[in-house]
């Protein structure tokens, strides 16, 4: 096979070895050269495919250096991969300087699609997959967790976060904190390896479950975090308050009309919202 110049972007397993794809194969085994993060890793990755191409340091703390040299040499003509120790580079992971130093001078990035953690948890999740918003590694600090995972709370969609399995008893103790015990969570942990386990509680609930075994402290983690339920109407807060002021004032079916005649949404939903709270108040 013969490669065009570029910078190929390969993700690489997760986890087991063989959630590799034949092109990623090819396209290491073709390129004049392979960009990784971690040689001493990588180089166990690529002997396990009888991959045998020279090795080009990059990672974050020489990305500058390493980005201007890598793109110098894909505009002489050569095509280079670039590899993270694992899943899709860029994903949390080293690569972004190098894109852009290549793209500055208009060679292609060619990206081929493969294994990513976040996206392998999502799709197992049941949580929903319209919308995710993935923000990466929380912070370690809890003020900062805290106000990362606040900024989030009325995202329309499922949460995703990567975290260090000696931080995930803190961050779920402030994801409860901040947006209350009742979201629906999944705890991802070791995917596509031997003790890979999927669970699915309340925050609270994943919180005490993983507090009480710490055998789910352990390994690599994607917490996924479901929209709180009034997060899942695609009712705003203005049109929402709009909706209960006029419902103390007319009939809910008169009230839900018209706010649906200004606001284009559907009447039933918002019929069903104002019967919702209704019944919350009455309950409360
Ligand atoms: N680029 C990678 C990707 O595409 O998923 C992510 C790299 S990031 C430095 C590493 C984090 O990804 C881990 O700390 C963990 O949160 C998550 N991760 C990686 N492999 C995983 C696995 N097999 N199971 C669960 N989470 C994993």
């Amino acid at each position: 096979m013969q490669l065009e110049r570029g910078l190929y972007i390969v993700p690489t397993p997760i986890g087991n070895l063989s959630d590799i794809t034949m092109r990623a194969i090819e396209v290491l085994s073709t390129v004049d050269a392979i960009a990784a993060e971690d040689s001493r890793q990588s180089l166990r990755l690529l002997r396990h495919y009888g991959i045998d191409r020279p090795l080009l340091a990059y990672h974050d703390h020489v990305a500058e250096a390493a980005s201007s040299a890598i793109a110098a040499r894909i505009d002489g003509g050569e095509a280079i991969a670039l590899i993270s120790d694992a899943g899709t580079p860029l994903v949390s992971d080293p690569g972004y300087r190098l894109v852009r130093a290549v793209q500055a001078l208009d060679l292609p990035v060619i990206p081929l699609p493969g294994p990513c953690a976040a996206i392998a948890a999502l799709s197992a999740s049941g949580l929903p997959t319209d919308r995710f918003l993935f923000e990466g590694f929380l912070p370690a600090k809890s003020g900062s967790r805290c106000q990362k995972l606040q900024a989030a709370a009325n995202f329309r969609g499922t949460l995703i976060y990567y975290e260090a399995p000696h931080r995930i008893v803190d961050a779920l103790a402030d994801a409860v904190k901040v947006l209350g015990g009742d979201r629906e969570a999944v705890l991802a942990r070791e995917l596509t390896k031997a003790f890979e386990t999927l669970h699915r509680a309340s925050l609270e609930d994943m919180l005490c479950w993983v507090e009480a075994d710490s055998n789910q402290q352990r390994g690599e983690i994607v917490l996924l975090i479901g929209p709180s339920d009034s997060s899942q109407s695609s009712i705003d807060d203005a049109t929402r308050t709009l909706l209960l002021r006029l419902g103390e004032e007319l009939p809910p079916r008169r009230a839900a009309a018209l706010v649906a005649e200004f606001s284009g949404l559907k009447t039933r939903e918002l019929y069903e919202l104002l019967i919702a709270e209704r019944s919350k108040d009455d309950n409360a």
